[in-house]
């Protein structure tokens, strides 16, 4: 394998390494602490895979700058979300520009006495083994780093150099929670051990000492193949452990006080993040996946805690961050490279990589211009903005006004979907200069009176149409009240003229004018409670699945949601008909949202609070996804009782705002 690394980059980090380098190091052994230093996070957008999307298929992810991102908002088509991160690579990135660019800077600092440590983090099918491992042709971080080390060990320890240096390796894997050595597989699991010096040590680990790089390859090809690797639907030979390949750099000096350092590299290909319930695990693989979602929710709490400063870590939460203790954070020298895909069919793998990597997200209030996201499977859950979105996201997606001028963003070609979405689109895409020119035009033009159209679409002005809509729909509903309180007195004027016909009137004869409206204040005394925008909707969809009903002595309750409920006797109430279909539809987009929202996500529901939302994400993260609404009572500190009143809170709510969304 040729790592490719230009002789001189070589003798750059040697130098690095050496001289006024070994100054400061003798300080550092002397008791001065470095600053603790933080995660860095990169991503890398692999480019499409032969045969692994249809040709037509377009990305739905793009790179931004060197550090940014965007990706179409699921939830809401006509936002972007743009992510940060310490290092963006794009789909025409090579191995060498993530290895030169995030991993060769840190490899002086093992030379140092210090750790590093390199995780490959994202869904299988991603690129994780290929930016770890690659192959012959395109080798990857693990041969280039160990060309290079071993190179600059070579050159420390020459003769006439005051250090000694030696490199030995280790090759283990993390199988669901066991720590299993991969060049002696017999041995099973080992534990992992700290020593009084905080030093994380695993007793009975094989370690073999390497003075070349055939040597490397010679133990770690044979221990590759040892790896546990399962099929899943998302990939034929998924990987389904965490594979840690460690590097220690002894260093002893070769005259009085004889000094000892040791500097540990951890290069680490992770378990496929994806999710459970598109894998189709089953049985073991679903145990499995278990494993690998703990895990991994772990290292992003340890990885959060870190770069937040926060006072706990929690290391001691999973075998893979325990192991990694002296080695991630601290002194230690660590990059996570989240690895994504460009197809669609990982967009929500992507999100969730994006998630647990960001350093900052941001909600663009202007559409992905990739017609493709506008897709069923991606159909959002139609809540309102304000509800998805926390008060600190919603003023900012309500973006500056100096949107107005368009964004310094690269023009994309404007896409039919994205034109009738937002007429901005054009702003966006129109030279700055042009767009000032036309503003100002536009601006005399209505200084002076001008009745014509505008020349120009603007969000402020896209917000007065909108408001100007939302008032003419108010009006509309207030005269149908009205129409219906005249028609409702037309009905019991008749009734008592002629009390004989009132049998004639069968609730469908009445339902045009049930469906209408409710605002009738006699019989609602009597009626179920209902929310407020039902009614609403009702008047303003005639064909709606819910219908209320006059009944005549009988009072019941929403029929699916507590059949077993006696019904009561009484007189004449309003009952509202609900197709099973909607209400199916509710428990579903309950579910969606229960498995993929996020604690705010979940705060918008009702009855849901803070802490609850936390217990949802928490167990979901534990157990994996909801199987069915009712799973909620298996989260502790969740009643059955408020399971039952949660899902009667939310069910038409949220089977209604699907109906009512915009089309
Ligand atoms: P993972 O380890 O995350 O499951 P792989 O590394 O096996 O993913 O990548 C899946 C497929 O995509 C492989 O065929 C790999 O060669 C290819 N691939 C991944 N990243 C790249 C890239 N940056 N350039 C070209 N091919 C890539
Ligand atoms: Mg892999």
């Amino acid at each position: 394998m040729d790592a490719g690394v230009p002789a001189r980059r070589r003798r750059e980090m040697a130098a690095a390494t050496s001289g006024a380098g070994r100054c400061r190091l003798s300080k550092v052994g002397a008791g001065r602490r470095p600053p603790p230093a933080r995660v860095r996070v990169a991503v890398r957008l692999r480019p499409f895979v032969d045969g692994a999307a249809g040709e037509n298929d377009t990305p739905c992810v793009r790179g931004l700058d060197s550090c940014s991102l965007e990706i179409a908002n699921w939830r809401n088509h006509q936002e972007t979300l743009k992510y940060q991160f310490d290092a963006f690579y794009g789909e025409r990135s090579s191995q060498q520009d993530i290895y030169a660019g995030s991993v060769q800077p840190i490899l002086r600092h093992l030379l140092e006495g210090q750790n590093a440590s390199v995780l490959a983090y994202g869904p299988t099918g991603a690129g994780k083994t290929h930016t770890m491992l690659g192959s012959p042709e395109q080798p990857g971080v693990i041969p280039r780093a160990l060309m290079d080390l071993l190179q600059l060990t070579r050159e420390e320890s020459a003769e006439g150099r005051p250090w000694a240096l030696s490199v030995t390796m280790s090759y283990l894997e993390i199988y669901q929670e066991k720590v299993l050595d991969l060049l002696e597989p017999s041995s099973g699991d080992l534990v992992i051990r700290e020593d009084c010096r905080g030093n994380i040590l695993i007793p009975g680990l094989t370690q073999k000492p390497i003075t070349s790089f055939a040597d490397f390859e010679r133990h770690f090809l044979p221990a590759s193949r040892n790896r546990t690797v399962g099929a899943t639907r998302l990939n034929q030979r998924s990987s389904r452990s965490h594979a840690v390949l460690l590097v220690k750099v002894d260093q002893r000096e070769r005259l009085a006080p004889f000094r000892q350092r040791e500097g540990k590299l951890y290069l680490i290909d992770l378990a496929g993040s994806e999710d459970n319930r598109r894998t189709g695990n089953k049985g073991l693989r679903l145990k499995e996946s278990g494993a690998i979602n703990t895990s991994l929710f772990v290292l992003g709490k340890v990885v959060d805690a870190l770069n937040q400063g926060l006072p706990r870590v929690p290391y001691r939460d999973s075998k893979l961050t325990r192991l990694l203790q002296d080695s991630l954070g601290g002194s230690a020298h660590s990059i996570l490279i989240a690895n994504i895909a460009p197809e669609r069919r990982f967009y929500l793998d992507t999100v969730s990589a994006l998630n647990f990597a960001a350093r900052s997200k941001e909600v663009i209030n202007r559409p992905f211009t990739n017609e493709s996201l506008q897709l069923h499977v991606l159909a959002p859950i139609k809540l309102s903005k304000k509800e998805l979105l926390g008060p600190s996201e919603a003023k900012r997606a309500r973006g500056p006004e100096e949107e107005e001028t368009g964004s310094p963003e690269p023009p994309a070609a404007p896409s039919s979907a994205s034109q009738k979405l937002s007429p901005l689109q054009k702003l966006n895409s129109m030279d700055p200069a042009m767009v000032e020119r036309l503003l100002s035009l536009d601006r005399l033009l209505g200084s002076q009176g001008s009745q014509g159209t505008p020349l120009l679409s603007t969000p402020r002005r896209e917000r007065m149409v909108l408001m100007k809509t939302v008032e003419a729909k108010d009006l509309e509903i207030e005269r149908l009240k009205m129409k219906q309180k005249e028609l409702e007195a037309k009905v019991l004027a008749q009734e008592a003229a002629d009390p004989k016909e009132k049998e004639n009137y069968s609730p469908t004869m009445l339902r045009p004018l049930a469906r209408r409206t409710v605002t009738v204040a006699k019989p609602l005394k009597k009626a179920v409670v209902m929310p407020l925008q039902l009614i609403q909707e009702q008047a303003a969809y005639p064909n709606a699945e819910i219908h209320i009903l006059k009944k005549k002595g009988r009072k019941r309750k929403l029929e699916s949601l507590d059949a077993s409920e006696p019904e009561e006797k009484g007189e004449d109430c309003w009952e509202l008909q609900i197709s099973p279909e909607l209400l199916a539809r509710g428990r579903q987009k309950i579910l969606d949202l229960l498995n993929e929202g996020s604690a705010r996500d979940l705060r918008s529901l009702q009855r849901i609070g803070q802490k609850k939302a936390q217990l949802i994400v928490g167990w979901r993260e534990l157990h994996g996804p909801f199987s069915q609404v009712e799973d909620l009572e298996r989260v502790e500190g969740i009643s059955g009782k408020q399971m039952e009143s949660f899902l009667k809170a939310n069910i038409l709510g949220l089977a209604a705002g699907q109906r009512c969304g915009p089309s």
